[in-house]
């Protein structure tokens, strides 16, 4: 039997949920997974919490921030972040291209104030990141951290990535001002005296799961294997099908493609063309409670992680907890060898020679997840190959919003928002009747 839905939206993550609550009417969300959340879902352990790499909420949107407080009824805790970077064997505070004065070598601190001296801080004729990190930091800082560890995080040659995401994400040096605003509409990068938001119970995922209540209608465990455009019917591997009007699909474009019956091969060689990054994030539960820093960022190569993340300090409920959760980012690509059952014993090392734990001992369960699409890649064609893909899909009725529907690197927040203004546009067009 099939069911009849007006919309149909596959994918139950921030994006899917947020157009599903802007559409309402006779809306549709299939989540293959057993709960909602996409890469905002959370891991439960012996009482501790761990993201799926560390997750915050702040948002330069106030309609995003008042939406996500009220369905939380007020339950979003606010904090000011305190992150760190890990340099010539210091902790300074983030981020480096502000705090490099605190580094103990006093010639890696004159390389670096003479390089930002004397860099143009003209970036308008950058063409990759490589370029442009030069151009705004000068040499020192480039060298010393920001060139490092940007080919660790992205992992591949950072001169086939594009600078447009720049200005959101990263920081200016201490020679400018610049301020992350909760109001301004535009995402700025965070500073450390930024203001940083976590669900006072649970994980990060509370957020998103505050969202079912308020849409239409979500199967969990409903994974969609193919869909007919023409009969605009979608179906699952065992057999349930779905007629929609329209179709809104969250999941990464490669994906999805190669699930839509009759896509031209020059459309999925678009969708193949995109890179992204994957990641793998190493869960290590400390038996005993750990110390007020929330992040680390190290560029040094023999350290696997680009990023450590401490959920405990994500909220007080978190923090009183008796053990703590921790998170180490690393990314993957073909172009990284890594051998990866080093990264949870160098990660605990790299710890314990910093103090944060007293010893492996400490750690008393680990484990740790692989998330093949992480990361969108900003290469230079990107733009092109996703017009391309949007608009052949769309000609059959076919949507995609979210951080790899869109193919841009956003947070949960943006995914709100987007979702909430492509499902207000969907309303229109299809006359649903809706919220
Ligand atoms: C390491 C890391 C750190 C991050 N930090 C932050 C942060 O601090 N703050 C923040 O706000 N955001 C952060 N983000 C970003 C945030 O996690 C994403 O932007 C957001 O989850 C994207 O939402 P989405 O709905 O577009 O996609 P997703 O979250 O990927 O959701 C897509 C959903 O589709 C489902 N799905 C896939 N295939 C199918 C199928 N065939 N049928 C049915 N369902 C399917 C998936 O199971 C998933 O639930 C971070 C991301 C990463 C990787």
């Amino acid at each position: 039997m099939i069911r009849e839905v007006q919309a149909l939206v596959i994918g139950g993550g921030p994006s899917g949920l947020a157009v599903a609550y802007s559409l309402q009417g006779d809306t549709l969300v299939l989540e293959k997974e057993s709960a909602v959340g996409g890469l905002c879902r959370s891991i439960h352990h012996d009482g501790a919490v761990f993201d799926i790499g560390g997750h915050s909420f702040h948002t330069p949107h106030p309609e995003v921030y008042d939406l996500v407080q009220d369905l939380l009824n007020g339950g979003l805790y606010q904090q000011q972040r305190d992150a760190r970077v890990y340099s010539h064997n210091t902790l300074i505070p983030y981020p480096f291209q502000r705090f490099f004065d605190r580094i103990p070598d006093p010639a890696v601190v004159r390389e670096c104030a003479e390089g930002l001296e004397s860099a143009s801080g003209d970036t308008a004729g950058a063409d990759n990141l490589e370029a442009y990190l030069l151009a705004k930091f000068g040499r020192g800082i480039a060298r010393h951290f920001l060139l490092p560890y940007n080919r660790k995080l992205w992992a591949r040659d950072i001169r086939q990535i594009s600078c447009e995401w720049t200005s959101e994400r990263v920081a200016a040096s201490k020679s400018e001002h610049e301020r992350f605003d909760h109001k301004s509409g535009q995402r700025k990068p965070l500073q450390p005296d930024t203001q940083v938001g976590y669900p006072r119970e649970g994980g990060f995922e509370e957020i998103y799961r505050s969202f079912v209540p308020h849409i239409p209608a979500l199967e969990l465990n409903s994974p969609i294997a193919r869909i007919d455009p023409r009969a605009r019917v979608a179906t699952g591997p065992d057999g349930r099908q779905y007629h929609w009007e329209f179709l809104v699909s969250t999941i990464p474009l490669p994906a999805l493609v190669r699930m839509v019956e009759g896509t031209p091969s020059e459309i999925i060689a678009l969708a193949d063309q995109l890179e992204y990054m994957s990641l793998r994030v190493e869960l290590l539960l400390a038996g005993r409670q750990l110390g007020p820093i929330q992040r680390i960022y190290v560029a040094d190569s023999d350290v696997p992680p680009h990023k450590i993340a401490f959920n405990h300090n994500s909220s007080p409920r978190l923090r009183a907890k008796p053990h703590h959760a921790i998170m180490a980012e690393v990314s993957l690509s073909e172009d990284k060898p890594i051998d990866v059952n080093q990264i949870a014993p160098r990660t605990i090392a790299f710890l314990c020679d910093l103090g944060i734990l007293d010893s492996p001992r400490d750690i008393v369960w680990q484990d740790h997840v692989d998330v093949k699409y992480a990361y969108p890649v900003y290469t230079h064609h990107r733009p092109a190959l996703v017009r391309g893909i949007k608009d052949w899909l769309a000609r059959h009725h076919i949507y995609t919003v979210g951080r790899f529907g869109d193919w841009e690197y956003v947070n949960s927040d943006r995914c709100v928002m987007r979702g909430l203004a492509l499902g207000r546009s969907l309303r229109q067009k299809y006359a649903v009747d809706g919220r």
